[in-house]
């Protein structure tokens, strides 16, 4: 039994030594050294109940009940003052308040180290024999009351502050973490209460037994609390190096906090960010200031270093929006480089590799929105289609890559040969056509003429050869529009009937669809 129990508070006191050093050495908040300090007094207490039990005279047993008093007095205080640092959100403690706390351990430290003048403390000793170890039997002096009575209160009111925060606290993380102080700081005040009362006869000390137990949840709790810490930590790294820029906005728009990608956005700007209101920063940029007093989703862009830079400038409330004081985060998130690819992707679905002009499928959305102006307003509208001649013999003479290139130059030729407001297409193999906005079959004639006769001059060098090529031209149109029942498919049929008839004709010539024709 004696074996037992001292093995038992043999590991105790490593295991107080070991947080005692442990949190020393991470002492960075103060309840965590105040912590610190609270094992070590626990781990001599210990060491003082240990050797008493494996003491074999009287002697030797005070010299060690003594030793006890080191550390004994202090634990119950530096429990409570955990307590209050820990919970200091809750209940703010005044540094001075902390000394009053110590002034009655102190004294008792003095008490019991003079008690052989006075003897406050102890009034007799004794030894006694219990399940086959000796255990020191003293009487009870008036401050030895003093004493019990108020590491009972400390150890009271520590149990009160974790309750308090255990039913205060809302966050299911944070309450489990009071439970564990409350149930670890339960159980010594149990074994307090249980000293007084029943010491006597059984002459165990009871706080001495449940003590480690306490230790052991107490740490668990305060590493758990570590790991709380670590997530705050985590939290504000990200946003101090989130690559996208983040500003949270105040009451009445002022600037609370920023963090490093913001700043460098407002330095792209020539603006230097400080806790100052919107209105009173961004002055000078309207559009900016607009952006962020708005509570919407807005996209940015501006010129920095000479080139043209797009932003995504979003907003999240923090807290309840009914809330006057609502908090606002704006981020800003660089969205160029996004833009530019979309952009490429959107050229690559719409434009004709070869020839540089809208691809089919590109050409027929953009004819039938402009089909579709063109009746509601009311206007002209003429299309061309045009078709290589004898393509067929070009490619078989001089090779398919030398096809490729003449249709390359036709693109450039279409390219020039219109105005800004026509639209160009590559319709598939040799074939194009173009869409011309407010132009009667007679001008369409006339710029048809124009670029036919543009192709028929323009020479491609293709290795040793210079080719020469020639296209066919159907027109077809819509002249009063509003009255004409026909769609742009009928519209592009006689175009294609047209650009049949100049090929039978002879090719290299325009052939006009007229509605007299018909
Ligand atoms: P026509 O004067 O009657 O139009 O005679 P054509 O030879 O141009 O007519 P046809 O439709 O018989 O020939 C078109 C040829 O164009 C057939 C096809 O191999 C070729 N072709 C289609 N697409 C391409 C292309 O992208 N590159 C090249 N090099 N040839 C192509
Ligand atoms: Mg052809
Ligand atoms: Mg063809």
């Amino acid at each position: 039994m004696k074996m037992l129990l001292s093995l038992y508070l043999i590991f105790a006191v490593i295991l107080a030594q070991f947080f005692a050093a442990y949190f020393f050495s991470k002492g960075k908040s103060n309840y965590r050294r105040a912590f610190s300090a609270m094992v070590m007094c626990v781990s001599i207490y210990l060491f003082g109940f240990l050797m008493i039990i494996n003491s074999n005279d009287l002697q030797e047993m005070i010299f060690w009940n003594q030793f006890q008093y080191l550390g004994l007095p202090f634990i119950s205080v530096l429990w409570l003052l955990v307590a209050f640092l820990y919970t200091k959100a809750t209940f703010p403690l005044k540094l001075r308040l902390e000394y009053v706390l110590f002034v009655v351990p102190v004294i008792t430290f003095f008490v019991r180290l003079t008690n052989s003048w006075h003897h406050l403390f102890y009034t007799k000793w004794e030894v006694r024999q219990v399940f086959g170890y000796y255990f020191l039997n003293m009487e009870r002096g008036f401050w030895y009351y003093v004493n019990i009575t108020y590491t009972i209160l400390c150890m009271l009111l520590t149990v009160i502050i974790y309750l308090a925060g255990y039913l205060k606290n809302k966050v299911a993380f944070t309450k489990s973490h009071f439970l564990i102080f409350l149930f670890a700081s339960l159980l010594p005040l149990i074994g307090t209460v249980l000293v007084i009362f029943v010491f006597n006869e059984r002459s165990i000390d009871y706080s001495a037994l449940v003590i480690p137990i306490s230790l052991l949840t107490i740490g668990y709790g305060i590493l758990k609390h570590d790991f709380l810490e670590i997530r705050t930590l985590a939290r504000e790294t990200i946003f101090e190096n989130n690559v996208a820029g983040m500003v949270v906005l105040g009451p009445g728009k002022r600037i609370i906090d920023y963090n490093r990608t913001a700043e460098k956005f407002f330095k792209s700007l020539d603006i230097s960010l400080t806790n100052s209101p919107i209105e009173q920063l961004l002055g000078h940029e309207t559009e900016l200031l607009e952006i962020f007093k708005s509570d919407t989703n807005q996209d940015y862009s501006t010129v920095i270093d000479g080139e043209e830079r797009f932003f995504e400038i979003d907003a999240l409330q923090l807290g309840d929006s009914g809330d006057k004081s609502t908090k606002l985060l704006k981020s800003i998130r660089d969205v160029t480089e996004e833009r530019r690819i979309q952009e490429r992707l959107k050229y690559l679905a719409t434009t004709d590799s070869l020839s540089g002009l809208n691809n089919r499928a590109q050409f027929m959305n953009l004819a039938r929105k402009e089909f579709a102006l063109a009746k509601m307003d009311n206007e002209a509208l003429s299309i061309l289609i045009m078709d290589v001649d004898n393509f067929k013999t070009i490619n078989d003479t001089f090779g398919h890559a030398a096809g490729d290139e003449i249709i390359r130059e036709i693109g450039n030729i279409i390219k020039t040969s219109f105005r800004k407001t026509d639209i160009p297409g590559r319709l598939g193999g040799e074939e194009f056509a173009v869409v011309l906005r407010n132009a009667s079959l007679d001008e369409a004639e006339m710029v048809a003429e124009k670029v036919r006769n543009n192709i028929a001059c323009r020479k491609v060098a293709y290795g040793k050869h210079v080719l020469s090529f020639t296209v066919s031209i159907g027109v077809a149109g819509v002249q009063d529009n509003r009255n004409d029942t026909s769609d742009l498919e009928d519209i592009l049929k006689m175009a294609d009937d047209a650009l049949y008839k100049a090929k039978a004709k002879g090719r290299n010539c325009v052939v006009i669809s007229r509605p007299e024709d018909i």
